[in-house]
């Protein structure tokens, strides 16, 4: 499939994508994990990277060791978010994070850096990845945007966060929204459509009622805008969805739940 996001298959096997248009500006990794290249077994086969899973944690250890190798940046700091569908996003600048070897924290949605060698990720299973890059001032973010966090508008406050926190000029940031649930596949009851008429005045040119009352949502389009009109240089969006293409991705909806994680991630190396 063509789009901003490629895929590669790594020599140990790991499938993921990458974003070379992002790459390209120099001194980064983004990528977006697939479902293959690693040791889970059963549903959560086989490239689970979800720690608050039901899966084998040595197997998920084993499936985050293969794709930093695969990726070239093993012996990085791995940073999470134990994600909770909200707007609140982390700023990180204190080096002392580097010692760690991973770290988690509560109850956010988002991560922003300036650390060279800090890898922050977000999980996935249909919500979508949103990815950010200041060229100028060398700051990364990523966060996780399902329909209620894109109704709170998390990709605009993480730009805003980027302006207050670091110096970010919107002009010189490149945004990128990934792999997730698309119009195909996203049916939404009356209250969801409502929630984003109450909070995103364009909702009208998103989605559509089908005849049984419910509606099918455009969340990438909703977040493309939303990025657009925060100012973003650049808006990259993935055509991969994720519920319909069961032999790349874990989809949380066609899977019923009980299911594996995908990671979104980005790292600033030293040039
Ligand atoms: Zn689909």
């Amino acid at each position: 499939m063509m789009g901003p996001f490629q895929l590669n298959r790594a020599e140990n096997g790991v499938e993921y994508l990458s974003l070379p248009e992002l790459e390209a500006e120099g001194g980064l990794r983004a990528f977006f994990t697939s479902r293959n290249g690693g040791v889970s077994k059963g549903d959560f086969g086989t490239l689970n990277f979800g720690g608050y899973t039901d899966d084998d944690p040595a197997d998920v250890a084993e499936n985050r060791r293969r794709v930093y190798e695969a990726l070239g940046i093993s012996g990085c700091t791995e940073g999470f978010v134990r994600q909770v569908h909200k707007d609140r996003i982390c700023s990180i600048t204190s080096p002392d994070i580097l010692e760690e070897d991973s770290f988690t924290i509560n109850d956010a949605d988002g991560l922003i850096t300036n650390l060279e060698g800090l890898l922050i990720m977000t999980l996935h299973a249909d919500c979508l990845p949103l990815f950010f890059y200041d060229r100028v001032r060398r700051v990364i973010a990523v966060s996780h945007a399902g329909w209620r966090g894109t109704a709170k508008a998390i990709g605009p406050k993480t730009i805003k966060q980027m302006q207050r926190d670091f110096g970010c000029d919107p002009a010189d940031i490149t945004a990128a929204v990934g792999p997730g649930i698309s119009l195909c596949c996203f049916e939404v009851g009356p209250e969801v459509y409502e929630e984003f008429q109450r909070t995103f005045p364009r909702i009208d040119e998103c989605g559509y009622r089908k005849d049984d009352g419910k509606y099918m949502l455009d969340l990438k389009k909703i977040n493309r805008i939303q990025l657009e009109e925060a100012g973003a240089a650049r808006v990259l969006v993935s055509e991969y969805c994720t519920k319909c293409n069961e032999e790349r991705f874990f989809s949380h909806r066609r899977d019923h739940g009980r299911t594996g994680r995908m990671a979104a991630g980005m790292i600033l190396l030293s040039r």
